[in-house]
């Protein structure tokens, strides 16, 4: 294969005609301005090699993952997404990756019409994918982390911690079936981002987050930012039906710890129980309701019986943890 340089690799893979945006790729900056009446969501995400994804993933999905992250963000706004950039630094040109990255990367782009409008590419040590996606949400209705308030429900979208189950099978610390492994496997490389639900809280919702370090910490800056706190039951946490295979004490942990779901946790006032059900029928997202706003501080989950559950609550610190791959 023909040596491939920066330019020719950006033209190959990364430049696309535009549509939403004014410019995009080839000039020095991009042009971009949301819709007359709406502020610019910004968000950015990286992922790096060893520590986010392993070197064996398929090129396809760590480009779907890449965006996919990055539009999470956007959905926990309620954002609709216009566009994003793209820094890449690469140990090699190698096209046997950048074909197939491309590909899950340009997909998952095309299907929440986002374009790719600018970027940077280097060489580097280790795969480092980092994106800025740019969304639009009409001014002043963006979903926040502080708006929940005492006697507001709480929800989840999707089930939670089939991508911690994953990541425990890849440390060879629980055995999956072949086919539990690959269903496991593709929800932690292959995350679903719920833009059509955020969008579709926007106005039902009292605040959100995505859920990409585990509930109880993702939830915990919920609660700290809106000054309240929760009680939630763990029956109620929705689980899939490789994690409800395992023991009791693995399926807490992936529940309550696991990374990497990307689903929305979101409060609503009490009486917008409908308009939930309305946000969640028409974005085609499976909604469950697990517990309430309170106004003592923390978070308490507690058993069927009522009881509240003894131990520590991890969440995912990049700075505490150890070593090894994590969630972002
Ligand atoms: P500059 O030196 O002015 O920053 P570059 O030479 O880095 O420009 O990039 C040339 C053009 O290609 C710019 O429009 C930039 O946004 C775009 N670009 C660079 N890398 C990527 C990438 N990985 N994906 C998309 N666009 C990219
Ligand atoms: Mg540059």
């Amino acid at each position: 294969m023909a040596l491939l340089g920066e330019f020719e690799l950006i033209a190959r893979y990364f430049t696309r005609p535009v549509r939403r945006a004014a410019l995009g790729v080839g000039d020095d900056c991009a042009l971009l301005a949301p819709a007359p009446g709406h502020e610019l969501a910004v968000s950015s995400d990286m992922l790096v090699e060893g520590r986010h994804f392993v070197s064996t993933v398929a090129a396809d999905r760590l480009g779907h993952k890449a965006l996919a992250v990055n539009l999470s963000d956007l959905a926990a706004c309620g954002a609709r997404p216009l566009a994003f950039t793209l820094s890449l630094a690469l140990p090699a040109a190698d096209e046997a990756f950048l074909a197939p990255f491309a590909r899950g990367l340009l997909a998952l782009a095309e299907r929440h019409d986002c374009e790719l409008i600018g970027g940077d590419t280097t060489r580097g040590p280790v795969t480092t994918i980092a994106i800025t996606v740019f969304g639009e949400v009409a001014t002043g209705a963006a979903l926040l982390r502080s708006g929940a308030r005492v006697g507001d429900d709480l929800y989840v979208s999707g089930t939670l911690g089939d991508a911690r189950l994953a990541l425990e099978a890849l440390r060879g610390s629980v055995a999956l079936s072949g086919d539990a492994f690959g269903r496991v496997r593709r929800a932690m490389e292959e995350p679903t981002p719920r833009v059509e639900l955020g969008r579709a809280l926007v106005g039902v919702a009292s605040s959100a987050i995505d859920v990409s370090d585990g509930l109880a910490g993702d939830l915990g800056h919920v609660l700290r930012a809106s000054g309240v706190g929760a009680t939630v039951e763990l029956a109620a946490l929705p689980c899939g039906a490789d994690l409800a295979d395992q023991s009791e004490a693995l399926q807490r942990e992936c529940l309550l710890s696991g990374g990497d779901d990307y689903e929305l946790v979101f409060t609503a006032a009490a009486g917008r129980r409908d308009a939930v059900g309305a946000a969640a029928r028409a974005s085609a997202t499976p909604v469950t309701r697990i517990g309430r706003i309170e106004a003592a501080p923390g978070l308490r989950v507690v058993d069927a019986t009522g009881r509240e559950l003894g131990g520590a609550l991890a969440s995912f610190d990049h700075f505490l943890a150890a070593s090894g791959t994590a969630a972002s």
